[in-house]
Protein backbone atom coordinates (compact mmCIF):
# COMPACT_ATOMS: atom_id res chain seq x y z
CA UNK A 1 0.00 0.00 0.00
CA UNK A 2 2.85 2.51 0.61
CA UNK A 3 6.43 1.70 -0.36
CA UNK A 4 9.22 3.78 0.24
CA UNK A 5 12.37 2.82 -2.13
CA UNK A 6 15.41 4.77 -1.14
CA UNK A 7 14.23 7.65 -0.18
CA UNK A 8 16.68 10.41 0.68
CA UNK A 9 14.67 13.93 1.20
CA UNK A 10 17.37 16.59 1.63
CA UNK A 11 14.79 19.96 1.95
CA UNK A 12 16.37 23.61 0.37
CA UNK A 13 19.32 25.42 2.07
CA UNK A 14 19.40 22.02 4.68
CA UNK A 15 22.75 20.62 4.74
CA UNK A 16 21.60 17.48 6.44
CA UNK A 17 19.29 14.90 5.03
CA UNK A 18 15.60 14.79 6.98
CA UNK A 19 15.61 11.34 5.96
CA UNK A 20 18.26 9.31 4.31
CA UNK A 21 17.77 5.88 2.15
CA UNK A 22 14.61 4.75 3.98
CA UNK A 23 13.12 1.73 2.31
CA UNK A 24 9.81 0.40 4.31
CA UNK A 25 6.87 -1.24 2.72
CA UNK A 26 3.98 -1.15 4.40
CA UNK A 27 0.77 -3.37 3.30
CA UNK A 28 -2.91 -3.17 2.85
CA UNK A 29 -4.57 -2.94 6.34
CA UNK A 30 -1.03 -3.05 8.36
CA UNK A 31 -0.99 -0.39 11.72
CA UNK A 32 2.54 0.84 12.14
CA UNK A 33 3.61 2.80 14.80
CA UNK A 34 6.49 5.50 13.58
CA UNK A 35 8.54 6.77 16.68
CA UNK A 36 12.01 8.68 17.08
CA UNK A 37 12.97 12.13 18.51
CA UNK A 38 11.51 15.04 17.42
CA UNK A 39 13.36 16.48 14.39
CA UNK A 40 14.45 12.72 13.34
CA UNK A 41 12.05 12.60 10.38
CA UNK A 42 8.29 11.56 10.98
CA UNK A 43 6.53 14.46 9.80
CA UNK A 44 8.65 14.68 6.31
CA UNK A 45 7.92 10.47 5.69
CA UNK A 46 4.09 11.43 6.17
CA UNK A 47 4.52 14.21 3.38
CA UNK A 48 6.09 12.35 1.30
CA UNK A 49 3.14 9.99 1.14
CA UNK A 50 0.61 12.68 0.71
CA UNK A 51 3.24 13.81 -2.34
CA UNK A 52 3.18 17.56 0.16
CA UNK A 53 6.82 16.95 -0.69
CA UNK A 54 8.98 14.88 -3.39
CA UNK A 55 12.10 13.08 -2.72
CA UNK A 56 15.25 14.27 -3.33
CA UNK A 57 16.47 10.95 -4.05
CA UNK A 58 14.38 7.35 -4.34
CA UNK A 59 10.30 6.73 -4.72
CA UNK A 60 7.26 7.01 -2.88
CA UNK A 61 4.53 4.49 -4.00
CA UNK A 62 1.50 4.53 -2.44
CA UNK A 63 -1.61 2.05 -3.91
CA UNK A 64 1.01 0.63 -6.81
CA UNK A 65 1.48 4.17 -8.05
CA UNK A 66 4.66 6.04 -8.22
CA UNK A 67 3.92 9.05 -6.86
CA UNK A 68 6.93 10.76 -8.81
CA UNK A 69 4.99 9.85 -12.05
CA UNK A 70 1.50 11.39 -10.73
CA UNK A 71 0.62 14.31 -12.09
CA UNK A 72 -0.36 17.65 -10.43
CA UNK A 73 -3.86 16.87 -11.20
CA UNK A 74 -3.86 13.55 -9.78
CA UNK A 75 -2.77 14.85 -6.58
CA UNK A 76 -6.23 15.99 -5.33
CA UNK A 77 -7.67 12.55 -6.28
CA UNK A 78 -4.65 10.74 -3.63
CA UNK A 79 -5.23 13.33 -1.08
CA UNK A 80 -8.72 12.53 -1.38
CA UNK A 81 -8.10 8.44 -0.12
CA UNK A 82 -5.64 9.18 2.44
CA UNK A 83 -7.48 10.72 5.71
CA UNK A 84 -4.99 12.40 7.98
CA UNK A 85 -5.61 13.24 12.15
CA UNK A 86 -3.30 15.93 13.70
CA UNK A 87 -2.38 16.51 17.29
CA UNK A 88 -4.64 19.94 17.18
CA UNK A 89 -7.65 18.39 15.79
CA UNK A 90 -8.37 21.25 13.29
CA UNK A 91 -11.82 21.03 13.86
CA UNK A 92 -14.33 24.40 12.44
CA UNK A 93 -15.04 25.82 15.36
CA UNK A 94 -18.50 27.38 14.26
CA UNK A 95 -20.12 23.72 13.15
CA UNK A 96 -21.18 21.05 15.08
CA UNK A 97 -20.25 17.69 15.42
CA UNK A 98 -22.10 16.97 12.48
CA UNK A 99 -21.63 19.84 10.51
CA UNK A 100 -17.59 19.32 11.06
CA UNK A 101 -18.38 15.75 9.52
CA UNK A 102 -20.57 16.26 7.02
CA UNK A 103 -18.25 19.02 5.04
CA UNK A 104 -15.61 16.36 3.84
CA UNK A 105 -17.84 14.77 1.99
CA UNK A 106 -20.16 17.89 0.93
CA UNK A 107 -16.45 19.40 -0.20
CA UNK A 108 -16.13 16.50 -2.51
CA UNK A 109 -19.75 16.80 -3.82
CA UNK A 110 -21.63 14.17 -2.10
CA UNK A 111 -25.35 13.75 -2.06
CA UNK A 112 -27.40 15.22 0.69
CA UNK A 113 -28.96 11.99 1.66
CA UNK A 114 -25.88 9.99 1.33
CA UNK A 115 -24.45 11.74 3.50
CA UNK A 116 -27.17 11.78 6.28
CA UNK A 117 -26.80 8.29 6.20
CA UNK A 118 -23.42 7.77 6.32
CA UNK A 119 -22.22 10.70 9.13
CA UNK A 120 -24.77 9.30 12.10
CA UNK A 121 -22.94 5.97 11.29
CA UNK A 122 -19.06 7.36 11.59
CA UNK A 123 -19.91 9.27 14.68
CA UNK A 124 -21.24 6.05 16.44
CA UNK A 125 -17.97 4.14 15.25
CA UNK A 126 -15.85 7.14 16.76
CA UNK A 127 -18.19 6.44 20.38
CA UNK A 128 -19.98 9.66 19.96
CA UNK A 129 -23.24 9.02 19.60
CA UNK A 130 -25.73 11.32 21.00
CA UNK A 131 -23.45 13.80 20.69
CA UNK A 132 -24.00 15.00 16.95
CA UNK A 133 -25.52 18.55 17.82
CA UNK A 134 -22.37 19.44 20.60
CA UNK A 135 -20.29 22.15 19.27
CA UNK A 136 -16.31 21.74 19.72
CA UNK A 137 -15.91 23.52 22.29
CA UNK A 138 -18.60 21.85 24.13
CA UNK A 139 -16.46 18.38 24.07
CA UNK A 140 -13.29 17.15 25.83
CA UNK A 141 -10.44 17.18 23.66
CA UNK A 142 -10.51 13.44 23.41
CA UNK A 143 -13.66 13.59 22.01
CA UNK A 144 -12.90 16.30 19.73
CA UNK A 145 -10.33 14.17 18.69
CA UNK A 146 -12.73 11.43 18.11
CA UNK A 147 -14.50 14.05 15.57
CA UNK A 148 -11.12 14.80 14.08
CA UNK A 149 -11.04 10.79 13.62
CA UNK A 150 -14.95 10.80 11.96
CA UNK A 151 -13.84 12.99 9.24
CA UNK A 152 -10.90 11.75 8.53
CA UNK A 153 -12.61 8.27 8.19
CA UNK A 154 -16.07 9.28 6.57
CA UNK A 155 -14.82 8.90 3.03
CA UNK A 156 -13.41 5.52 3.60
CA UNK A 157 -9.60 6.12 2.82
CA UNK A 158 -7.52 3.33 2.11
CA UNK A 159 -4.69 4.66 4.44
CA UNK A 160 -4.94 6.76 7.49
CA UNK A 161 -2.00 8.78 8.66
CA UNK A 162 -2.27 10.12 12.09
CA UNK A 163 0.74 12.99 13.32
CA UNK A 164 0.41 12.59 17.35
CA UNK A 165 -2.73 12.39 17.49
CA UNK A 166 -2.61 11.82 20.97
CA UNK A 167 -0.28 14.55 21.81
CA UNK A 168 -3.31 16.82 23.51
CA UNK A 169 -4.36 14.33 25.42
CA UNK A 170 -4.63 12.92 28.56
CA UNK A 171 -3.34 9.42 28.97
CA UNK A 172 -6.40 7.76 30.33
CA UNK A 173 -8.30 9.32 27.00
CA UNK A 174 -5.27 8.41 24.70
CA UNK A 175 -6.38 4.89 25.33
CA UNK A 176 -9.61 5.26 23.92
CA UNK A 177 -8.75 7.03 21.23
CA UNK A 178 -6.33 4.55 20.23
CA UNK A 179 -9.21 1.92 20.24
CA UNK A 180 -10.81 3.99 17.79
CA UNK A 181 -7.74 4.12 15.59
CA UNK A 182 -7.75 0.52 16.14
CA UNK A 183 -11.19 -0.35 15.34
CA UNK A 184 -11.13 1.67 11.76
CA UNK A 185 -7.58 -0.39 10.81
CA UNK A 186 -9.85 -3.46 11.53
CA UNK A 187 -12.03 -2.51 8.50
CA UNK A 188 -9.23 -2.55 6.28
CA UNK A 189 -7.22 0.97 6.52
CA UNK A 190 -3.81 1.05 6.52
CA UNK A 191 -3.25 3.74 9.44
CA UNK A 192 0.17 4.87 9.85
CA UNK A 193 0.76 6.75 13.23
CA UNK A 194 3.56 9.04 13.96
CA UNK A 195 3.94 9.72 18.02
CA UNK A 196 6.00 10.17 20.92
CA UNK A 197 3.04 8.15 23.20
CA UNK A 198 5.41 5.15 25.09
CA UNK A 199 2.53 3.83 27.30
CA UNK A 200 0.12 3.84 23.95
CA UNK A 201 3.00 2.00 21.87
CA UNK A 202 3.50 -0.12 24.73
CA UNK A 203 -0.15 -1.40 24.89
CA UNK A 204 -1.07 -1.82 21.71
CA UNK A 205 2.00 -3.82 20.50
CA UNK A 206 2.14 -2.95 17.00
CA UNK A 207 4.66 -3.25 14.20
CA UNK A 208 7.10 -0.05 15.23
CA UNK A 209 9.69 1.64 12.91
CA UNK A 210 12.11 4.23 14.73
CA UNK A 211 13.56 6.85 12.89
CA UNK A 212 17.03 8.68 14.15
CA UNK A 213 18.55 11.44 12.21
CA UNK A 214 16.15 10.43 9.22
CA UNK A 215 17.56 6.82 9.27
CA UNK A 216 15.61 3.60 9.99
CA UNK A 217 17.07 2.27 13.15
CA UNK A 218 14.54 -0.22 14.00
CA UNK A 219 11.56 -2.33 12.13
CA UNK A 220 9.88 -4.61 14.27
CA UNK A 221 6.51 -6.29 14.72
CA UNK A 222 4.29 -6.30 17.67
CA UNK A 223 7.52 -3.92 18.76
CA UNK A 224 7.89 -1.65 22.29
CA UNK A 225 8.05 2.42 22.17
CA UNK A 226 11.84 2.29 23.11
CA UNK A 227 14.42 -0.77 22.60
CA UNK A 228 16.58 -2.20 25.24
CA UNK A 229 20.14 -2.03 23.72
P1 LIG B 1 9.76 15.02 13.15
O1 LIG B 1 8.38 14.99 12.58
O2 LIG B 1 10.29 13.68 13.53
O3 LIG B 1 9.90 16.02 14.26
P2 LIG B 1 10.51 16.41 10.68
O4 LIG B 1 10.22 15.53 9.54
O5 LIG B 1 9.55 17.51 11.00
O6 LIG B 1 10.76 15.50 11.99
O7 LIG B 1 11.94 17.09 10.50
C1 LIG B 1 13.09 16.37 10.06
C2 LIG B 1 14.19 17.39 9.77
O8 LIG B 1 13.85 18.15 8.63
C3 LIG B 1 14.44 18.38 10.89
O9 LIG B 1 15.83 18.65 10.93
C4 LIG B 1 13.67 19.58 10.46
O10 LIG B 1 14.24 20.77 10.98
C5 LIG B 1 13.80 19.53 8.94
N1 LIG B 1 12.62 20.11 8.26
C6 LIG B 1 11.34 19.70 8.38
N2 LIG B 1 10.52 20.41 7.58
C7 LIG B 1 11.31 21.31 6.95
C8 LIG B 1 11.07 22.34 5.98
N3 LIG B 1 9.84 22.58 5.50
N4 LIG B 1 12.14 23.06 5.54
C9 LIG B 1 13.37 22.82 6.01
N5 LIG B 1 13.67 21.87 6.91
C10 LIG B 1 12.66 21.12 7.38
P1 LIG C 1 -12.66 12.94 28.73
O1 LIG C 1 -12.78 11.73 29.64
O2 LIG C 1 -12.88 12.58 27.27
O3 LIG C 1 -11.48 13.81 28.96
P2 LIG C 1 -14.08 14.92 30.19
O4 LIG C 1 -14.05 14.25 31.56
O5 LIG C 1 -13.24 16.08 29.90
O6 LIG C 1 -13.93 13.80 29.07
O7 LIG C 1 -15.56 15.33 29.90
C1 LIG C 1 -16.65 14.57 30.39
C2 LIG C 1 -17.95 15.07 29.77
O8 LIG C 1 -18.10 16.48 29.96
C3 LIG C 1 -17.99 14.84 28.29
O9 LIG C 1 -19.15 14.11 27.95
C4 LIG C 1 -18.00 16.20 27.64
O10 LIG C 1 -18.93 16.25 26.59
C5 LIG C 1 -18.37 17.13 28.72
N1 LIG C 1 -17.55 18.33 28.61
C6 LIG C 1 -16.21 18.43 28.72
N2 LIG C 1 -15.78 19.69 28.55
C7 LIG C 1 -16.89 20.42 28.31
C8 LIG C 1 -17.14 21.81 28.06
N3 LIG C 1 -16.15 22.72 28.00
N4 LIG C 1 -18.41 22.20 27.86
C9 LIG C 1 -19.41 21.30 27.91
N5 LIG C 1 -19.26 19.99 28.16
C10 LIG C 1 -18.03 19.55 28.36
Amino acid sequence: MIHFDNVTKVYKNQGRPALQHVNVAIEKGEFLFLVGPSGSGKSTFLRLILKEERPSQGHVHVAGKDLSRLTNWKVPHLRRRIGCVFQDFRLLPNKNVFENVAFALEVIGKPRRFIAKVVPEVIDLVGLEGKAHRMPDELSGGEQQRVAIARAFVNRPMILLADEPTGNIDPATSIGIMKVLDRINRTGTTVVMATHDAAIVDAFRKRVVELEDGRVVRDQSRGVYGQAY
